[in-house]
């Protein structure tokens, strides 16, 4: 295809690629005959926010702008404030000699929820509870908007991870051990960008409309199952296993139309994602089909090489080699553009391998309607934390908890509880922390503690919401045995859990409560009927705890609706959640899936107690 190598042409005047009458690819053929080399490797770019200006993208023809690791413009950005400097950045695309539009992407993995009064939906483990595909279409049309009222075109999401292993740091963002749970979940890409329309063409990109944002399923592949749940590790695993285990997301979210796969920090037998052809090209571009783009984790290139970026020039060229279609370079984007540009001078890397790249990031513009309607408009701002998608996260709370435990052995049922109880006791630090409720990736990568983060309601104030006007509610961060012995509690709920992190500080080796959580337990539960929810991303070390416990409720990380969890305790609606994973009892028995020969976990995956309403709501 010679002409698509070709020179800049200096009229644009009629331009086929302009004319949305026109077929996806002729206009796709006539923008890349117009494309210098340099022009072409700009699309390949993805730049954080940070290090650019509009005139950055003009003038590098910049294919794409994130706002990474939920880094903000300012803090309590408002949805205003983040509409007007994406089209900012958008207007500076628009005048660069071709006018190609930026895509603008953003880590909304559990809503928008980088975004200061943003709903925040439950983490995808607590979503893999809910085993409800329709409700996750519902949250990812409800993400769709928020980011659209922020001007944002393209999340970073779903993550269709398989966590084999809940020491991994990442568990929390897979919807569960088991393949198919994950598989039946990719349906929130449906609901990020619209449903292909009967008739319509599966497994190529889609986008269903203005209100409607582009999806990425990540990270490709086999990032769940890393030895010893270690963030970005070798997954040793054979071919069969890999195809069965880790690649059916894949399959299911192509055919749904995903537009885009970002790649893994993670390797396949010893061999890094990033510079896996194999993976890439041969088996995700030629065998499954996949004709969106394929874009490189945050600085994933560098990573080839270890220590990272020690040959950058060899970490560009094994990547873009590889498959990769656009580079999250993020900062020093003239290095990685030089570096592209030589090895293409050089024949190094093919001009077609090229062209395959911005043929698959200009496909998914053209697609989209982004040359028709670049810029976001202020019709979507009341979208940001409605009403509406309150109402919809706090319904994916209360399906999202898991009852663990009921009463003691022969005693009467603890939950659900009565609101009309004089005096109840409310610990833990974890029940009035919005913060941890949220857990990581919540307005910054690694999450945040405390409670004016970003509106929402903490687990302390839906239960004094829920209880009658007459019950007093005391609360206590730490409360000592002898104040819980001198006082006269109806019942108490203990709130216990993690504290938050992202990625690779999230890695653990013992899963334990965060301090003081035993201990609370110990001198709540020791005199009162206790309930303790734990909220964590993951199963935790609790086996020696439960015979204390009166029952016992997996809350995982719910989000900013806490009123969810006051709707089960109370039986405004019933239990309903299933383990996503196994809960182990010790932790030398990880990793330990359901299925695997010994199997012997404290509570098996799929396990969750049903509590019927009590229909007073
Ligand atoms: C994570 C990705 C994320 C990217 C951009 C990386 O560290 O692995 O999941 O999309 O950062 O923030």
């Amino acid at each position: 295809c010679s002409a698509i190598a070709g020179t800049a042409t200096a009229h644009q005047g009629h331009a086929r690629y302009k004319d949305p009458s026109q077929p996806i690819p002729t206009r796709i053929r006539d923008l890349m005959g117009r494309m210098t080399l340099q022009e072409k490797i700009g699309q390949m770019t993805q730049v954080d926010y940070s290090v650019v200006t509009p005139e950055v993208l003009r003038d590098y023809s910049i294919g794409s702008v994130l706002s990474g690791g939920g880094s903000v413009p300012f803090p309590k950005a408002m949805a205003a404030d983040w509409l007007d400097m994406v089209n900012k950045f958008q207007n500076g695309s628009l005048s660069s000699r071709l006018g190609i539009p930026i895509i603008y992407g953003i880590d909304a993995v559990h809503g928008h929820n980088n975004v200061y009064q943003a709903t925040i939906f439950p983490h995808n483990v607590g979503l893999g509870a809910t085993r409800d595909p329709d409700l996750l279409k519902r949250i990812g049309a409800a993400t769709a908007l928020e980011a659209r009222a922020t001007g944002i075109n393209y999340v970073f999401a779903p993550t269709i991870a398989v966590c084999r292993d809940p020491r991994w740091g990442r568990c929390y963002e897979s919807y569960s051990e088991d393949t198919s749970v994950v598989q039946a979940l990719t349906s929130i890409i449906p609901g990020l960008q619209g449903e292909i329309p009967a008739g319509g063409r599966k497994g190529v990109p889609y986008l269903g409309g203005n209100d409607k944002v582009l999806a990425c399923a990540k990270h490709y592949v086999g990032d769940g199952g890393t030895t010893r749940g270690i963030n970005e590790n070798n997954t040793v695993i054979d071919w069969h296993g890999l195809l069965s285990i880790h690649m059916p997301g894949y399959y299911k979210a192509i055919i749904e139309g995903v537009s885009t796969i970002m790649v893994s920090y993670s390797s396949w037998n010893g061999v890094k994602m990033h510079a896996d052809r194999f993976l890439v090209t041969d088996f995700l571009k030629n065998t499954l089909k996949f004709k969106g783009f394929v874009i490189s984790d945050w600085q994933g290139i560098d990573k080839i090489t270890s220590p990272p970026s020690v040959n950058y020039t060899y970490s560009v060229e094994k990547s873009i080699e590889a498959g990769v279609d656009m580079v999250m370079v993020p900062y020093n984007y003239t290095v990685f553009i030089d570096a592209l540009t030589r090895l293409v001078n050089a024949n190094v890397i093919p001009v077609s391998r090229i062209d395959d790249a911005v043929q698959r990031i200009l496909r998914v513009k053209f697609m989209m309607g982004l040359f028709e309607n670049p810029l976001g408009d202020r019709t979507y701002l009341s979208q940001l934390g409605s009403q509406e998608h309150r109402n919809l996260a706090r319904e994916a709370v209360r399906k999202s908890l898991v009852l663990l435990k009921n009463g003691q052995n022969a005693d009467p049922p603890v939950l659900p509880l009565a609101k009309n109880a004089s005096k109840i006791l409310v610990a833990g630090t974890h029940a009035n922390n919005l913060g941890y409720q949220c857990g990581g990736w919540t307005i910054t990568w690694q999450g945040q503690s405390g409670n004016n983060i970003t509106s929402g309601t903490t687990i302390l104030g839906a239960i004094s919401k829920a209880v009658d006007v007459d019950t007093e509610v005391v609360f206590s961060k730490n409360p000592d045995a002898d104040f819980v012995k001198s006082q006269n509690f109806s019942y108490a709920i203990v709130v216990v859990g993690e504290l938050p992190y992202a990625e690779t500080a999230g890695d653990s080796t013992n899963l334990t409560l965060a301090v003081p959580g035993e201990n609370i337990i110990s001198n709540v539960c020791s005199s009162v009927k206790c309930v303790v929810i734990v909220v964590s991303g993951r199963p935790l070390s609790i086996q020696p705890l439960v015979p204390h416990i009166d029952a016992l409720v997996a809350a995982w990380l719910p989000g900013s609706e806490g009123d969810g969890v006051a709707d089960v305790l109370f039986g405004d609606y019933g239990f309903t959640g299933k383990l996503p994973r196994t809960w182990f009892k010790t932790v030398d028995q990880l990793p330990m899936n359901v299925g695997d020969p010994h199997y012997d976990p404290l509570f098996p995956f799929g396990f969750g107690l049903a509590t019927q309403p009590t229909g007073e709501q």
